[in-house]
């Protein structure tokens, strides 16, 4: 049993604020996750897209250093080539992406913001990988009926959803035809900054609020859909993995 000091520690390091980059219960430890195995072994053109991200008043949307360097290693594992993004905001896990894939590998990313993809941009083109990248501005659904509609079915090998929860199920019908078995579908953010778990009455933000039941009918969803298996894990936001088996 925790004594009353340990206690007192363990809420001291617990971590409240809503857009912490982690789940993790303690700052320290999460600190040591990056300081230890991430920051030395993060390439600095993300390192200066991160910081240039920083400073920008929408930085509680980007994706935390963590899970960058998840996402380049899975799309290492996975031999990921041909991959998509919905929901790219200023690059920083386009750029992950972009640089876990061989030098003729793609990504159609797409975002109702080009500016916002613009600031991240000059770093991407210092990493090598622009040529990479085939960027639509605009929303991503008609941009997924319109692959469907080309018999594009099959063909991706990674896709990445990062932008509207409320959203999500409707991707999530179109992008089951278009990644191919066994390739790999990431949700991001399915813990919904812990709010999946919050009581009905907790104060929450006004957008966690909204958003939260889309986001737990997503993973109801999931969890039942026989044509994936899922892994839920605890980084950044918490990312749901799909892999496609038929
Ligand atoms: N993956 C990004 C990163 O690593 O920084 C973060 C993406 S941010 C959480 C969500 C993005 O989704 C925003 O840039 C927003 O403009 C975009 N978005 C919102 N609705 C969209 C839609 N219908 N289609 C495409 N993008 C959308
Ligand atoms: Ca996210």
């Amino acid at each position: 049993m925790a004594t009353n000091g340990e206690e007192q520690q363990t809420q001291s390091t617990r971590h409240q604020e809503v857009g912490h980059k982690s789940l993790l219960q303690s700052d320290a430890l999460y600190q040591y996750i990056l300081e230890t195995s991430v920051y030395p072994r993060e390439h600095e053109a993300m390192k200066e897209l991160r910081e240039v991200t920083a400073k920008h008043p929408w930085n509680i949307m980007t994706t935390s250093a963590d899970e960058g360097q998840f996402l380049n290693l899975l799309l290492k594992l996975i031999n990921a080539k041909n991959t998509m993004e919905i929901g790219v905001y200023t690059g920083y896990s386009l750029l992950a992406t972009a640089l876990a894939l061989p030098d003729d590998g793609k990504i159609l990313a797409m975002d109702i913001n080009r500016e916002n993809f613009e600031l991240g941009l000059p770093s991407i083109r210092k990493a090598g990988v622009a040529h990479k990248i085939d960027f639509r501005e605009g929303p991503a659904l008609p941009v997924l009926d319109q692959l469907l509609e080309d018999g594009k079915h099959g063909t991706f090998d990674f896709i990445f959803v990062d932008a509207d929860k409320d959203n999500y199920l409707n991707y999530h019908k179109r992008l089951i035809e278009l990644v191919k078995v066994g390739g790999v579908i990431g949700y991001d953010n399915t813990l919904w900054n812990g709010s999946v778990v919050a009581p009905a009455d907790a104060p929450l933000r006004k957008y966690v609020r909204y958003y939260r039941d889309f986001v737990m009918e997503l993973n109801k969803e999931l969890a039942l859909d026989p044509r994936i298996e899922i892994c839920q894990l605890p980084v950044g936001d918490g990312i749901t993995i799909c892999r496609r088996i038929k």
